[in-house]
């Protein structure tokens, strides 16, 4: 059968989402089911069926990103509920409005997987914090009346869960916004759910005169699935740009080889790597972070290793909102003991963060 065939909803809601569907496919042992209850009462558990129906949960680096692990429950002291700051920077309910020309849009918390290491943990998976009718048009009203709004980047959660015909109205809000340009979606779909990607959703984007663009959410090679590559061409061959974000994870994608594999492999589908992220600081995440000194060298390894347009930018978030910088020698300052010293892009000022003790 022909991906575009399934219907989306029907997929979605075949993924694993309890403790007794993980241990029934033996995904998890018995021994462990007590912890990933108590894990799933912190941060929901949504692992795709396109990685259980291709026995992809097989290949650590997939199932370490998806399957829940007692780890999670380790909370260090140095990490942050809300690591980026995205309160501190909300004017109203469901905008994030940090930076002058932008705004992330977050209407909806659910995604069609549950990153472990997501960095917005607390609030994505519940819908308590969906937007309302009311606030979404708070939102829109506040969109309209701040001209300086060039750019608004849908995200959430993934703005990919919502229907065609919630999709349709928001876009065509924001299409009746002159100042605003461009929209962006930040989408983890086209390789969780690709079967969301279908000619009724493109038809939704071709009503809009705004320019649309894809940043898509993917962290190793593996994920690019047959599937997931007619997700994307059926995009890109309807003229959207494709921008890829990543997250450095450890044990995942955290060596130059296996970077390098991911980034051609994207150019190869077409995709653009645009940033490569360090793992915020999450509660609950730490088992996923590569030490930055290391982080830092494995990053220059890859130039000179692999072709220039397949290198993204390697971007930290100062923790607190005090926005991203490029990561290198020179904007990160290592003062020992687990501590950098940031210069934030808002302010100027400077940043001392600690990260929690780790040994190498
Ligand atoms: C990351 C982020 C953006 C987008 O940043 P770009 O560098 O343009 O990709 C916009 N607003 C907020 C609040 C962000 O955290
Ligand atoms: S898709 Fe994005 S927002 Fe959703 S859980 Fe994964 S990282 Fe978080």
């Amino acid at each position: 059968m022909n991906f575009e065939e399934k219907n989306w909803a029907r997929e979605l809601g075949k993924g694993i989402i309890s403790v007794e569907q993980l241990s029934g496919k033996k995904i998890i042992t018995e021994s462990e089911k007590n912890k990933i209850a108590a894990v799933k009462d912190l941060f929901d558990i949504r692992v795709p069926q396109i990685f259980v129906e291709n026995s992809h949960l097989e290949i650590k680096e997939i199932a370490q990103q998806f399957v829940p692990s007692g780890s999670e429950l380790t909370i260090y002291p140095e990490e942050l509920e809300d690591p980026i700051g995205d309160e501190t920077w909300t004017p109203v309910v469901g905008v994030t409005h940090r930076y002058r020309d932008r705004v992330l849009l977050k209407l909806t918390y659910m995604c069609a997987s549950y990153c472990r290491f997501c960095f917005r943990r607390y609030k994505v998976s519940d819908s308590a914090f969906n937007l309302t009718d009311a606030e979404y048009l708070t939102a829109i009203d506040y969109i309209e009346r701040n001209k300086d709004i060039w750019e608004v980047i849908l995200t959430g959660g993934d703005p990919l869960t919502l229907t065609d015909q919630k999709l349709k109205r928001i876009l065509q809000d924001l299409n009746k916004i002159s100042h605003v340009k461009v929209i962006r979606f930040h989408t983890r779909i086209p390789t969780v759910l690709p079967a969301r990607i279908n000619t009724e959703f493109i038809q939704v984007l071709q009503a809009i005169q705004k320019q649309i663009i894809f940043v898509v959410h993917i962290n190793t090679h593996f994920e690019f699935t047959k599937e997931a590559q007619q997700a994307l061409n059926l995009l890109r061959q309807s003229g959207y740009i494709i921008l890829m974000q990543s997250v450095l994870l450890k044990n995942i994608n955290d060596s130059t080889e296996k970077l390098s594999l991911l980034f051609k492999t994207a150019i190869e589908h077409g995709v653009k790597p645009y940033y490569l992220h360090y793992l915020d600081l999450a509660k609950g995440v730490e088992h996923f972070r590569v030490p930055l000194n290391h982080a830092l060298k494995l990053f220059k390894s890859l130039r000179g290793n692999i072709s220039g347009i397949c290198i993204p930018e390697f971007i930290l978030d100062i923790p607190g909102g005090k926005g991203k910088i490029v990561l290198n020698d020179a904007n990160a300052v290592n003062l020992g003991n687990n501590c950098w010293e940031f210069l934030s892009p808002l302010d100027g000022s400077k940043i001392i963060v600690q990260y929690p003790e780790k040994e190498i």
